[in-house]
């Protein structure tokens, strides 16, 4: 899998003080996209065992207290990134205890298949759908255009 960009501290994208991941790769080509360059899977830079671990230090660290993760792209639940998506999400439930998980997707929770269902069923808030320019609204929390949906999973 690649990524494009990764915050160890961040208070914009979800609740609290988070960690947060933007993954490359995504099907969706929404108009009025806020992150064109993420779409090609191979754009980016590989996201290696090095940063996986980071990543889940910085999850630990107790000097500055995370909420959780948050992922989002690129489309986290592309097919290509399903297997080290599932296998970071595990890593969080298994060694970063008490911290939520956001993930941002263009797919709708309905039309997931089985094997991104098998991924969110890691995480405790799914948002999600395709960006609709006409129905952008800069008022909704954590969401740009007011067809996307807020999950809470769990
Ligand atoms: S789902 Fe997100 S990243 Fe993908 S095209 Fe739509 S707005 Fe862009």
């Amino acid at each position: 899998m690649n990524i494009h960009q990764y915050y160890p501290v961040d208070v914009v994208n979800g609740p609290g003080t988070r960690c947060t991941l933007f993954v490359a790769g995504c099907v969706h080509r929404c108009r009025g996209c806020y992150n064109k360059s993420t779409w090609r899977l191979n754009s980016g830079q590989p996201f290696t065992l090095e940063m996986e671990e980071q990543l889940i230090a910085d999850l630990n660290d107790t000097r500055i207290i995370r909420q959780g993760l948050s992922l989002s792209g690129g489309d986290p639940l592309h097919p290509a990134n399903l297997a080290d998506v599932g296998r970071l999400l595990r890593r969080v439930r298994r060694e970063c205890s008490g911290k939520d998980i956001w993930m941002w997707t263009g797919y709708r929770l309905q039309e997931l298949d089985d094997s991104q269902r098998r991924v969110i069923n890691e995480i405790n808030v799914l948002i999600d759908g395709k960006f609709i320019l006409a129905l952008k609204d800069p008022a909704l929390p954590w969401r740009g255009s007011s067809n996307q949906v807020i999950h809470q999973l769990r």
